[in-house]
């Protein structure tokens, strides 16, 4: 088992990110049964309250690496921060999310520290040499590449909703470690973080999601997908086509230069199935396809296919989706 294994944790206005839990849960599969190993950094000002959380989830120790010049994300500061911990503790394996976070810092911590990064991986094994062999998709997901890193530590961003947490438990507690790191500051400042509509799920994280493309016709016709969203308790997403045409924002872009999903549910409402846009979210556990082209090819890769005018069947859906919320 390679030890110590570090997970860096991710906060969000004053939470934790699910995909914290999940790191922690990838961490726990590696380390097998020890009791030890696994640590979790958690980069920020003021988020003691929050540590506990990651014991509970399975981090052995938690480094609490707490300072006001971290208040705001930047990159520059927190690779500063985390290069500082990494030297003091050594780990073998870093564990990073594959979220826009871990994306941009992952590549800067591998460049500080002179070791390359796995991005975006779904899966790896322990070799009896203890180095990972990582699974990652490349080519917008039309193969899985098996890498092995050089160098110490390895480095690899993990992709959200693949890797199934523990199950959290209070016994289960971290011994918490304050840490002040040098030299982490950024030249760069955070003015303004501009959020997205107040209660608007972000597609990233949410375990349920209904997309629109080109086939809704307008943005007008998106309350349609949203309504549905509601009743399923999921978020909206769109392909690129929607977002170019300016019906929806760019957040909400699922594909190649949108964003990664793998939620367990993927509802896609007229959206033919272009490779870029499948680069995005092929590993959906459940994906439902509406279109009224049967050759279309979302079908190829859908569980479920429904050929017809999305404008007679999403009201359907939404209809009998709220019945059954009713009886629950
Ligand atoms: C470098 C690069 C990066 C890209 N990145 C992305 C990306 O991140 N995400 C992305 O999505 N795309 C991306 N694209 C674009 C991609 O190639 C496609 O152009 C895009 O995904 C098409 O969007 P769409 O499926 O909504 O539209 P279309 O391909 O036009 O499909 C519309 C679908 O709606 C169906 N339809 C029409 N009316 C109805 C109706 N009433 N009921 C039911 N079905 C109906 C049609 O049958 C059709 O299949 C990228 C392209 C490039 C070159």
């Amino acid at each position: 088992m390679p030890s110590p294994i570090l997970v860096v944790a991710e906060e969000r206005e004053g939470k934790l990110n699910k995909v914290s839990f999940e790191l922690l849960g990838a961490a726990r599969r590696l380390a097998e049964g020890s009791s030890g190993g696994v640590m979790a950094a958690l980069l920020g000002s003021g988020l003691e309250a929050l540590a506990p959380a990651l014991g509970h989830y399975g981090a052995s120790r938690v480094y609490l690496v707490d300072s006001p010049a971290l208040a705001q994300y930047s990159p520059e500061a927190y690779a500063q921060a985390l290069v500082g911990l990494v030297q003091k503790i050594k780990p073998e394996v870093i564990f990073l999310s594959a979220t826009s976070r871990g994306r941009d810092l992952a590549p800067r911590l591998g460049a500080k520290l002179g070791v390359v990064v796995a991005s975006d991986c779904t899966d790896f094994t322990l070799q009896d040499s203890g180095r990972l062999l990582i699974t990652r998709p490349i080519f917008a997901g039309k193969a899985l590449a098996q890498v092995r890193l050089k160098g110490t530590p390895q480095i690899a961003t993990l992709r959200p909703n693949i890797f199934p947490p523990l199950s959290p438990e209070t016994s289960r507690t971290a011994a918490i470690e304050k840490i002040t790191v040098e030299g982490a500051t950024a030249r760069a400042v955070t003015k303004e973080v501009k959020k997205a509509a107040a209660g608007k799920k972000d597609v990233a994280e949410a375990e349920i999601i209904v997309s629109g493309g080109r086939g809704m016709k307008g943005p007008e016709n998106y309350h349609l997908l949203e309504e549905l969203a509601e009743a399923l308790g999921g978020a909206v997403g769109a392909s690129r086509a929607a977002v170019d045409a300016g019906w929806r924002p760019h957040s909400d872009q699922v594909g190649q230069t949108g964003k990664t999903v793998t939620p367990k549910l993927y509802v896609a409402c007229g959206i033919s199935g272009a490779i870029q846009h499948l680069a995005g979210m092929k590993t959906a556990k459940y994906i439902v396809a509406i279109n009224k082209d049967p050759e279309a090819p979302i079908f190829k890769i859908a569980d479920y296919g429904i050929v017809g005018d999305l404008f007679e069947i999403v009201p359907l859906i939404t209809a009998e989706a709220k019945k059954l919320k009713s009886y629950q």
